[in-house]
C-alpha cells in the first residue's frame, strides 16, 4: 500500500459533499469539520445525510477520515461553565464521528489559562474521562494534536501528551495527531535525517509510536521554537522539502494518513500543488 495523502476539505452543504471535493483534487484521505467549528451548538446530523455519507464512503477510496473538533472547546479551562460546555461539545463531536464511522476527532488538548501546566493536564484528563464515560461503546478515537505552545496551550511537549494519556482511565481511546508545523514551532528540529530520527524516538519514548494515528502536513511560516502557529505551503516555510522527505518515506508511517491544512483559495489549486509536491518526495 502506498502512502495516503489528503487535505482538510470543506463539508459545506452537508458532510457527504466533502467526498466529491476531496476526490476532485486527488485525495486518498481527508479531514472535515462535522459541524460549524465556531459555534457551541451544531445542527444535528440528519439520518438522510448519514445515509448519503455511507454511500459516498463506499463509492470513494478516501480513508481513514478524522474530523477536527471545534476551536471553542477548551478541556483545560479553569472556568466551570466553559469547561462543562467544552465537555458537552466534545461529546457531540465524538457522537458525530461515531455516526460517520470516522477514525477519530482531532482535538487541541487545551489551555490552562494561567493556572499552571499540572493543573491543566489534570483538568484535561478529567474532562476526557467524562467524555469517554458518556460514549463508552464508541470506537472512534480522541486524537490529541501536538501544538505550537502559544499562550497557555498544552500539548507542545511529547511528555504532556504522554501524561494526559496516562492520567486517563480509558487511555486506549486516545491517539495522537502529529502536526509538522506545530512540532517545529514547539522546538523539535526534525529537518535533518538525524534530527528526524531523534525527534521520532523522543515521541516513541514519551508517547509510544503505536499511538500516532494521523499527521497534519503543514509547512511553518515561523522558525524553530517560535511557538507560533502559522501554516504555509509545503516547501515554502521553515520545515522545507527535506523536512517532509524523511517523514513521507518512513515505512513506519505507511498506514498513517497525512493531511494538509495549508492555505487555499476556492478552486483548491493550492491543495493540488501541495499534494503533487508531497507525492514527488516519495521514493
Ligand atoms: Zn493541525
Ligand atoms: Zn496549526
Amino acid at each position: 500500500m502506498s502512502q495516503r495523502f489528503g487535505a482538510h476539505v470543506s463539508a459545506a452543504g452537508g458532510v457527504s459533499k466533502a467526498f466529491v471535493r476531496a476526490n476532485s483534487i486527488g485525495c486518498d484521505t481527508m479531514q472535515i469539520f462535522t459541524r460549524n467549528n465556531n459555534r457551541w451548538v451544531g445542527k444535528p446530523l440528519e439520518p438522510a445525510e448519514i445515509e448519503r455519507w455511507r454511500s459516498a464512503q463506499a463509492e470513494f477510496d478516501i480513508r481513514p477520515i478524522p474530523s477536527h473538533a471545534s476551536y471553542l472547546i477548551n478541556l483545560g479551562s479553569p472556568k466551570p461553565d466553559l469547561w462543562q460546555k467544552s465537555i458537552d461539545t466534545f461529546v457531540d463531536e465524538l457522537e458525530r464521528a461515531e455516526a460517520l464511522g470516522l477514525l477519530g476527532v482531532v482535538l487541541h488538548p487545551g489551555s490552562h489559562m494561567g493556572q499552571g501546566e499540572d493543573f491543566g493536564l489534570e483538568r484535561i484528563a478529567t474532562a476526557l474521562d467524562e467524555c469517554h464515560a458518556r460514549t463508552s461503546d464508541f470506537s472512534t478515537l480522541t486524537l490529541l494534536e501536538t501544538t505550537a505552545g502559544a499562550g497557555h496551550h498544552l500539548g507542545y511537549r511529547f511528555e504532556q501528551l504522554g501524561a494526559i494519556r496516562h492520567l486517563c482511565a480509558e487511555s486506549e481511546r486516545i491517539g495522537i495527531c502529529f502536526d509538522t508545523c506545530h512540532v517545529l514551532a514547539a522546538g523539535y528540529d526534525f529537518r535533518s535525517a538525524e534530527g528526524f530520527g531523534s525527534v521520532i524516538s523522543e515521541f516513541d519514548e514519551h508517547v509510544g509510536l503505536e499511538h500516532l494515528k494521523c499527521f497534519h502536513l503543514n509547512d511553518s511560516k515561523h522558525d524553530l521554537s517560535s511557538r507560533k502557529d502559522r501554516h504555509t505551503h509545503i516547501g515554502e516555510g521553515f520545515v522545507g522539502l527535506d523536512g517532509f522527505r524523511h517523514l513521507v518515506n518512513d515505512p513506519r508511517f505507511r498506514e498513517i494518513p497525512m493531511i494538509l491544512e495549508t492555505p487555499k483559495s476556492k478552486d483548491l489549486h493550492e491543495d493540488v500543488e501541495n499534494l503533487a509536491v508531497l507525492r514527488g518526495l516519495l521514493g
